[in-house]
């Protein structure tokens, strides 16, 4: 070669190189890009609704006004609880919307009626749908005991958390764990049972990778709660922590892994699968519930 391709090749090392070191960041501005352009659309969609407001949360609502005000206590209580578990304290004020039945939580999403979510977390907005449409009483202590016990905001506020801290840099499975992980500290509240009865074989791991696809979502959403339990009984919260650190700098689900837990993630997902399939009866008993909540971040 002579010495002008000799300069074309080093150009093109020099270029490679840096496009790897950049593939992180630039992964990530888009993403936080793409995240504003939603936030600012759902923004739009709300405005000239009434707000209440915290300098962290502001809830954006229709209706009334004394159910909008247990819905900013609720999601000011929460929203500390998993940033102080996440340490993570989001830079701006989260909106909340507050949709007063499932027709409008829906609509704002196009999704079909056969979708029936309590709460959405898309675009750095968190939804939630109005204790009135799912607790049938006027009792306002009723009301305010089954929202705190049952509402989806800790869980959305999880994956909000996530999403900042990471900008998008994680498997969607670990996402749903983790969100459900937390609502399970903050209220006791798991979505789904394990599937002990029988004990039908669960995903694989690399089929969680194709976690949406999934047919039976119930089972999907368990498996992922059960995953993430069970790294952070397993192995500890700190490193929980370090795992979401190593995410926010950018690394592989699967390289995080290896830097904080030593092990390929395979080899976690195999060690999972052995503690799940020898389970005989959930792990969480109602008495490891109640010590669990609000002191289990040993
Ligand atoms: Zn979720």
């Amino acid at each position: 070669m002579n010495m002008k391709t000799w300069t074309v090749v080093l150009i093109i090392l020099v270029l490679s190189a840096l496009a790897l070191r950049l593939a992180g960041p630039v992964r990530g501005a888009v993403y936080s890009a793409f995240r504003e352009v939603e936030m600012r659309s759902a923004t739009r969609d709300v405005a000239g609704w009434t707000t209440v407001s915290t300098p962290a949360v502001e809830v954006a609502f229709r209706g009334d006004p004394i159910i909008a005000a247990l819905v900013l206590e609720t999601a000011q209580e929460q929203l500390a609880q998993v940033s102080y578990d996440l340490r993570f304290v989001p830079e701006k004020r989260i909106l909340v919307i507050l949709h007063e039945t499932r027709e409008e939580l829906r609509g704002a999403f196009g999704w079909p009626e056969s979708e029936d979510a309590m709460g959405v977390y898309w675009g750095g907005v968190v939804r939630v749908l109005s204790p009135k449409a799912w607790v049938d009483t006027n009792d306002i202590d009723v009301i305010s005991a089954r929202f705190r016990a049952e509402s989806t905001l800790g869980h959305e506020f999880t994956h909000l958390l996530l999403d900042y801290m990471t900008q998008g840099n994680y498997p969607r499975w670990f996402s749903e764990g983790l969100a459900q992980y937390e609502e399970y500290l903050i209220s006791g509240h798991v979505w789904t049972e394990p599937y002990l009865d029988g004990k039908p074989p669960y995903y694989s791991y690399s089929e969680m990778a194709g976690f949406e696809n999934l047919d039976d979502q119930a089972k999907a959403y368990n498996q992922a709660f059960l995953m993430v339990y069970y790294m952070a009984r397993q192995y500890g919260w700190e490193k929980m922590i370090g795992l979401l650190n190593a995410l926010s700098s950018g690394q592989s689900f699967g390289a995080a892994v290896n830097t904080v837990y030593g092990i390929a993630e395979k080899e976690m997902a195999g060690r999972w699968t052995s503690w799940a399939e020898a389970l005989d009866v959930p792990p969480y008993s109602t008495e490891q519930r109640s010590r669990d909540l609000r002191g289990g971040m040993g």
